[in-house]
């Protein structure tokens, strides 16, 4: 069993049961902060340039002082340094406004083996449904306080859509507009196959800029497949050659069931899957069967 890590900036590694935030801290008062969940394979994280400037990004929306790219880095290589190759990780970096009477940042980082039911949807695919997100597809373009793009640690609605899926026996939900388009899920992009092009959300609607996403379109023609940003209502991804959600940890797992509807199975899983190169567990038991 690996342990998990923890890393504060400044201070170096320190037991995991460490107390580091002090009770005013805004980034537990208020979910006031922002982070990132980075893949570590091989012992090292995958696309830690592309999370750090995202992470950039969302802490200039928040007006945030996040510490400068280099200070990043070092910490992120600090929780990693000596993590076991063999055993896969979620590396997440986090900054908080600090002390809610004004100070410095909080900013620490966190390495954790990901759990076995995360390999397994990648292999047995998700079952999921649809669930309002409440908002119009440009609702958030036109309302920069909605964060719509930002990575910020306000996930309780987030997890409060997983934890209903988990409640009925489903894998994730599928997060709709109010003008009936889908978005991502709580933690990843919407991947489809529209013809030959991989299909997304585009970014304009709000849903996170995914650097998975990002990434496997970067590499699509490698798979001999074209790439296109568009907007699609959930009925039609039931008769696409393939849905899919993508993101860091999870890797590119297929989405088996949309609402009671069986999805078809895409053939270019297995090679979109090699591509991005998260590990698929063999057969086994299934992800539902794990959880449970
Ligand atoms: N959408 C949301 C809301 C997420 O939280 C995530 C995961 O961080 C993603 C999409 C996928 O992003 P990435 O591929 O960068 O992990």
């Amino acid at each position: 069993m690996t342990e998990p890590v923890v890393a504060v900036l400044g201070k170096g590694r320190v037991p995991a049961d460490t107390p580091i935030l002090r009770a005013d801290d805004l980034g537990v008062l208020r979910g006031d902060g922002v982070f990132e969940t980075i893949h570590v394979r091989g012992g090292k994280p995958w696309l830690l340039d592309e999370h750090l400037a995202r992470m950039a990004r969302s802490a200039a929306r928040l007006e945030l002082d996040l510490p400068d790219r280099g200070a990043m880095a070092e910490l992120a290589a600090t929780a990693y340094q000596g993590w076991p190759g063999e055993v896969e990780g979620a590396l997440r970096l986090v900054c908080t406004r600090g002390a809610e009477g004004g100070g410095p940042a909080t900013v620490f980082a966190t390495l954790s083996p990901i759990a076995p039911t995360v390999r397994a949807a990648r292999r047995d695919g998700v079952v999921v449904a649809t669930a309002a997100l409440g908002v119009a597809a440009t609702a958030r373009a036109e309302a920069p306080w909605l964060l719509g793009g930002v990575k910020a640690l306000s996930y309780a609605v987030n997890m409060a859509s997983q934890r209903w899926a988990y409640a009925r026996r489903l894998d994730d939900v599928l997060w709709v507009s109010s003008d009936g388009y889908a978005l991502e899920a709580p933690t990843s992009t919407l991947v489809w196959l529209a013809g030959e092009a991989l299909c997304t959300v585009p970014v304009e609607t709000g849903v996170l800029p995914g650097t998975t996403v990002r990434w496997l379109f970067d590499h699509a023609a490698a798979l001999g497949l074209d790439t296109a940003e568009r907007m699609v209502r959930p009925a039609e991804l039931v008769t696409a050659g393939g849905a899919w959600l993508a993101s860091s940890v999870r890797g590119v797992v297929p989405i088996r069931e949309l609402d009671g509807l069986a999805l078809p199975a895409s053939p270019h899983t297995p090679a979109i899957q090699q591509l991005l190169g998260h590990p698929t567990p063999p057969p086994g038991r299934s992800a539902k069967a794990e959880r449970s």
